[in-house]
């Protein structure tokens, strides 16, 4: 088969922010914030490691934040080829950043920082809490360098971001949280009701899903010629980072890479892809019609 499914591994590289904004009293908790530190600290040297031992590149949403306290590193992940894209300043929820002028100030601020310390503007967005404001969109569209979201639960394929009956050009590159590290890992002895999963149950589920998705994209491309099903993970380096979890996440890649039949990519990458193929697609309709 000609045709390969796009596989991105995106990185959520929070730091200590993903303490820090679920609590205010959290940045007087210093184990609390060293559980965050581990992510750019100890768990993303084994992660750029994997990445490069298999030739992949991958994209990290990193708050402003973030980036400034680990400058080098961010240059580093830059230098090998990977994509950085805008997750706030802060990596507080947009549902309480408090309005359309203080959000605008969270994003505004990442992208200004990226561009300061590494000469480029993030052309992709996360949100800290997979939430949109009211305000979300209108700020989204008025960011000119802004091409893609990856944010929405609404589908298995890239395709152009739309809700509430309003279109957009922004790209939408899906997501789930049965592929979010976060929904199995995340702990603290503040999330009650939360408890660590079992590595093989995580790398199973992330497996059969990974199997169930290509087995739809190779059905879709061999009846219509072509598709838009994608595979997205989300990771959090100091969740992921973990010693056992990330040789997991290597036999993962050896296992898709494996069936022949995928093409890892950035968001960016895949944003261009979709865009290119789907322009294309619309010139030839017309030139028929
Ligand atoms: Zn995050």
């Amino acid at each position: 088969m000609n045709k390969k499914m796009p596989v991105l591994f995106t990185f959520d590289l929070d730091g200590e922010t993903l303490w820090r904004c679920r609590d205010p009293e959290n940045a007087n908790r210093p184990v609390t914030l060293s559980q965050g530190r581990y992510g750019p600290e100890a768990g993303m040297p084994r992660i750029l490691k994997m990445l490069k031992n298999h030739g992949l590149h991958a994209t990290f949403f990193v708050p402003g934040f973030t980036a400034d306290q680990y400058q080098d590193l961010m240059r580093q992940i830059t230098a090998e080829g990977h994509e950085i894209g805008n997750h706030g300043w802060t990596h507080t929820y947009p549902d309480n950043m408090g309005g359309y002028e203080a959000e605008k100030k969270e994003y505004w601020d990442c992208s200004d920082f990226i561009e300061k310390l590494l000469g480029f503007r993030p052309r992709g967005y996360r949100s800290p809490g997979w939430e949109f404001s009211p305000y979300s969109l209108d700020i989204l569209e008025d960011m000119a360098e802004i091409e893609y979201s990856s944010n929405m639960m609404d589908s298995d394929k890239i395709k152009y971001l739309e809700y509430g009956g309003r279109k957009t050009g922004l790209v939408e590159i899906p997501i789930h949280w049965v592929l979010d590290d976060a929904a199995y890992w995340l702990y603290s002895l503040r999330t009650p009701g939360k408890a660590i999963q079992p590595l093989e149950a995580v790398e199973n589920y992330w497996r059969a899903e990974f199997d169930a998705l290509l087995e739809e994209f190779i059905e879709e491309v061999e009846t219509e010629g072509d598709s838009d099903i994608c595979y997205v993970l989300t990771c959090h380096p100091q969740i992921i980072g973990r010693p056992a979890r990330m040789k997991m996440l290597d036999r993962l890649v050896d296992h898709m890479l494996g069936t022949g039949c995928v093409e890892f990519m950035t968001g960016i990458e895949a944003a261009t892809r979709f865009k290119d193929k789907h322009r294309k697609a619309a010139s030839v309709e017309s030139a028929v019609e």
